[in-house]
C-alpha cells in the first residue's frame, strides 16, 4: 500500500497579501522533512507568492480553492485550470460544500471542473459530504456515493489516480462540531469501497481520503488513528501556523 498521508489547509477568503506570505513562510519553515504531504490552498492572489515561498521544498504543494468549468472565454472574474497550472498550482479543490451551497455549483458543473483540472495537468482534491438532514435520515452513505458517481467516477483509471477525496460532512464544517472517529472511519471505508467498485481494489487502497470538518489539534489524534483516514482538509485551524504544523506532526506520528 502506497497511500500518501496529507494535510491540506484551505484558507478560504482569509489573509491579506502580507499575512498570507507570513503564514506560508512559517508553514514551509516548520514542516522540515516531514513524511506528510502538506498542501496550502490560499486565495488566488497569493498563489504566485506562495509558490515562490514553497520553492523546491518537495513535501509542500500548492492548491487553488476552485476553477471554472470552461477552459477560457468571457467569464468575468473567473479563473481557469490552465491559468492555475501556469502559476504553479499542483492541486485544485473541487466540490467544496461552500461552493456547492453559496455558488450553486451543480453535479454537472463539478464534473466539468474535474475534467478541466485533469486536462490542465492539475491534481484534484474532490470534496463530498452530506447535510445534517441527510445524516439524521441515515442517507449519508447514499448521498456521498451519489456525489462521487455524478461528478468524479467518470474519470479514467489513469486519471482517478491523481485525485484525493475529502469527506467533509457539511454539519461539521466551521461549526466546531466534529464527526466522531467512528463516523469518519465508517464513511471513509464506504468511500474506499465505492472507489474499489468503480475502479479496482488496488486503486481504492492507494487512494488518499481526507477528513474535513472542525479538525483541530485537540481532536486530530483519534481521527488520524483511524485506518481509512489518511489526513485532513483543514479550514479554521489552517490559519494559524502553530495549529496547522501541529496537525502535520500529529498526522506524521499517528
Ligand atoms: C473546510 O472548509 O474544508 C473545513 C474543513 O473547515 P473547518 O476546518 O473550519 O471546519
Amino acid at each position: 500500500m502506497s497511500r500518501t498521508k496529507m494535510i491540506a489547509g484551505n484558507w478560504k477568503m482569509n489573509k491579506t497579501f502580507s499575512e498570507g506570505q507570513a503564514l506560508a513562510q512559517q508553514i514551509v519553515n516548520g514542516v522540515g522533512d516531514s513524511s506528510v504531504a502538506t498542501v496550502i490552498a490560499p486565495p488566488y492572489y497569493l498563489l504566485d507568492a506562495v509558490r515562490q515561498i514553497i520553492g523546491n521544498q518537495s513535501n509542500v504543494f500548492l492548491a487553488a480553492q476552485n476553477c471554472h468549468q470552461e477552459s477560457a472565454g468571457a467569464y468575468t472574474g473567473e479563473i481557469s485550470a490552465t491559468m492555475l497550472k501556469s502559476v504553479g498550482a499542483d492541486y485544485v479543490i473541487i466540490g467544496h460544500s461552500e461552493r456547492r451551497n453559496h455558488f450553486d455549483e451543480t453535479k454537472k458543473m463539478l464534473a466539468a471542473k474535474v475534467n478541466q483540472a485533469v486536462a490542465a495537468g492539475l491534481k484534484v482534491i474532490f470534496c463530498c459530504g452530506e447535510s445534517l438532514a441527510a445524516r439524521e435520515d441515515e442517507a449519508h452513505n447514499a448521498i456521498v456515493k451519489k456525489q462521487l458517481r455524478e461528478s468524479l467516477f467518470h474519470l479514467y483509471e489513469k486519471e482517478i489516480k491523481n485525485v484525493v477525496i475529502a469527506y467533509e460532512p457539511v454539519w461539521a464544517i466551521g461549526t466546531g462540531k466534529v464527526a466522531s472517529p467512528e463516523q469518519a472511519q465508517a464513511m471513509h471505508k464506504e468511500i474506499r469501497k465505492a472507489v474499489g467498485n468503480a475502479y479496482s481494489d488496488r486503486i481504492a487502497q492507494d487512494m488518499t481520503i481526507l477528513y474535513g470538518g472542525s479538525c483541530k489539534p485537540a481532536n486530530a489524534d483519534e481521527l488520524f488513528a483511524q485506518p481509512d483516514v489518511d489526513g485532513g482538509l483543514i479550514g479554521g485551524a489552517s490559519l494559524k501556523a502553530t495549529d496547522f504544523l501541529s496537525l502535520i506532526n500529529k498526522r506524521a506520528s499517528a
